[in-house]
Parts: structure tokens; sequence; C-alpha cells
């Protein structure tokens, strides 16, 4: 069986040091917010060239919490892609705001610059780009149109830990950005958590509030919180991880242009496109097909894991019905949703893996 992402393999790799960092952390006796998480928040804000970054639940809570901080409540528009994870458009929804999609570029996955403006209203507060697969949105623009009507960008980083926009990393081009360590993404842990990055040292004050149950002093309290917090085994494994991410998005990149040599040009598969300007870490590799149904056949038939995502765009989901979308509205994020498939890559694939990956795609006959 070829997995889609082999879990298992990665974190054995590490095993042995995450053991150790484990038996550190129980003789430590601080297991939330202690200093591994601190030591965690300053290697990753300095990683990314950002004053300040709060280490939190998930991502999810992540994107909640930010929002929140900067005041987006009910009333309130944020705008995101209808082609990304729901936590994208629930945070935004959880914190009484009303999400306005905006359809993607058809060869980034990324929220489409050129469409944004017709979607900013009075009420507009936020944008919310996702750097979807770990492809970079197409971020000087989108900064550029945030600017002109004051409005904040939140980075939605959660699939894209250590990609890069011109050279600058991202989680350090908005106002803001949101991470997750769901154990699929690039710099995962065993369980749940997240991180938020910013320069804006006023900003992750208020979100090292909300994460405390709104309290800056213990028992006293002078705002409503939450209680999201990373715990201190897993800022721990996570400081393993992130000691290998550079060379695991590397071979990521590796495994992603093995993939594109073998099938490129082919007139079954739009494989990713790789620009200069962005640096694609992979987080997923997925393919275009109209023949989608029957290569995941295939592919399953030879026991070779591959999946969807997203099967269901955001403007089309039940809870949505009464923002009034329709089929329709967003043909490029509809079109993506009939036809891409991710197919195995992780950091630890091999060649072979590959190989016969490659061979099953290959013996799938036009029609
Ligand atoms: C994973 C993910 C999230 C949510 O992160 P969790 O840690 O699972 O809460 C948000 N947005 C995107 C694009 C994601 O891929």
């Amino acid at each position: 069986m070829i997995s889609l992402v082999d879990l298992k393999r990665q974190f054995q790799s590490i095993k042995d040091d995450i053991l150790k960092e484990i038996e550190g952390v129980i003789d430590g006796g601080q297991y939330i917010l202690g200093p591994k998480v601190k030591e965690l928040e300053e290697k990753i804000a300095q990683k990314l060239g950002v004053k300040e970054a709060v280490a939190v639940g998930n991502g999810t809570d992540a994107l909640v919490l930010t929002l929140d901080a900067l005041g987006i409540k009910s009333g309130d528009e944020v705008i995101t892609t209808p082609f990304t994870f729901f936590a994208s458009a629930e945070a935004i929804s959880r914190v009484g705001a009303t999400p306005v999609f905006v359809d993607v570029d058809p060869i980034t996955y990324n929220l489409d610059p050129k469409k944004l403006e017709k979607a900013i209203t009075s009420a507009t507060k936020a944008i919310i780009p996702v750097h979807l697969f770990g492809q970079p949105a197409e971020m000087d623009d989108i900064v550029e149109i945030a600017k002109k009507h004051q409005l904040y960008v939140i980075e939605d980083a959660c699939q894209a830990f250590g990609s890069s926009y011109k050279g600058r990393r991202t989680g350090s081009l908005g106002d803001v950005a949101c991470f997750s360590f769901f154990p699929t993404k690039n710099l995962g842990t065993l369980g749940d958590g997240g991180i938020i990055t910013t320069s804006n040292e006023q900003l992750a004050a208020r979100i090292r509030k909300l994460r405390m149950h709104g309290t800056s002093k213990k028992y006293y309290h002078d705002s409503i919180g939450y209680n999201s917090r990373l715990d201190e085994i897993h800022a721990a494994i996570l400081l393993i991880v992130l000691d290998k991410i550079d060379t695991w998005n590397e071979k990521r990149r590796e495994h992603a242009a093995y993939y594109r040599s073998h099938l490129a040009n082919h007139p079954l598969f739009t494989p990713p496109k790789e620009f200069d300007h962005l640096t694609h870490i992979y987080h997923l590799f997925c393919l275009g097909s109209t023949q989608r149904k029957e290569i995941m056949e295939k592919l399953a038939e030879h026991d070779i894991q591959s999946g969807v995502y997203y099967p269901q765009c955001l403007h089309l989901q039940e809870v949505y019905a009464d923002l009034s979308y329709k089929k329709g509205d967003f043909p490029v994020s509809e079109h993506l949703s009939e036809t891409l498939f991710a197919i195995p890559l992780d950091p630890f694939i091999t060649k072979e893996e590959q190989d016969e990956v490659i061979g099953v795609l290959l013996s799938v006959k036009e029609v």
C-alpha cells in the first residue's frame, strides 16, 4: 500500500529524539505554555522574520483568535477563497462575520487578485488569502489592494510552512498569519496545535491574552477569551521537526519535480506549475484531470492512495445556503473541485514508490 502521506514513516525517523524530549518535558514539570513553547515561538518568529509568534491550540483557533483580536465581528465581511479547507471560512463565521468568496486563479489555485476589488464593500474588514497545497498566493497584489482599501491581510498559511514569495517567507507577508501543526501539515506534531505570526506587537499581546481566558493576570479577567494553548510536549516535538523542515520541504520539492518530469506535457494530466517567484512546498501534490474518477479507481486497484481536495467548494456548502451563492458563481473553483486529485507525496516517499504511481497513471487511456 502506498499512502498519500506516510506519517508513521515520517515520525518513526525522529522517534528516538521525540521520546527523549518527552522524557525531558515530564521531568521539567511544566506542561502547558512552558519553556519549550516559548522557544518554539521565538525560533519560528526568527525563521519567518517577524517580531512575534503566539502558539495556540490549533490552526482553526489561530484564525478565530486573530479575527477576534482584530475586532472583526457581526456585520463585518471578510474575503476568502471558496477553494480551501472549510476552516478558512468557518473562522470568519465563528466570530459572527460574513465570509465573502472570490474565485481563484486557475494555475496557482489561489485567490485571484484581479477579481478581488469587485468583492470589496464598505463592510469589508479583511482578506484571508490561503497558500493552498503549499503554493504561496500572489501576495504583493493582494497587499496592495488591501492597503488601498484599508483592510487587514490574514494569511492562512496552514498548508505552507517554509514556502516563500519573492524570497520572503509566507507567514511574514500580510498583517498576520496563521499556521496549523495538525499531523499531516508540513510542520506537524503528534496531535493538534497552531501558531500566529505577526510583527504587530499590540496584536500579538491581544492574542496572548485571548488564548488564556482573556487574562493577562491570573484569576483577574477584563475580557472574554478562549482556552487555546499549545502543550509543552507538542512544542518539544515541533522543535525537532522545525530543525528538519527545510530538508523535508526540499525533499518534497525534489519528489514533486520527479513526478512533473514524467507527467508534464501529458494530455491526461495537469501537474502543478512552478513559478520563479513562488517556492511551492507541496503540502499536497495535486494533478488535474477530466478523467479523475477512472484514474483514482485505477490507483486504488494497485493499492495506491489518492484523495480529493476539495470535493465541495465552500460557497456550495449546505451550511452557507443562506449566503445565496449558486453553482456557476465561481467557475474556476468549481472546475478544480471536479478535476483535481492528490497523489502520494511526502518527504520519505521512495523513487520505487513514485515509479509505481507514475506507471499506473501512464497506463490510463485517454477517452
Ligand atoms: C488545516 C487547515 C486549517 C485548520 O487547521 P487545524 O489545525 O486543523 O485547525 C485551516 N486552514 C487550512 C487551509 C488548513 O489546511
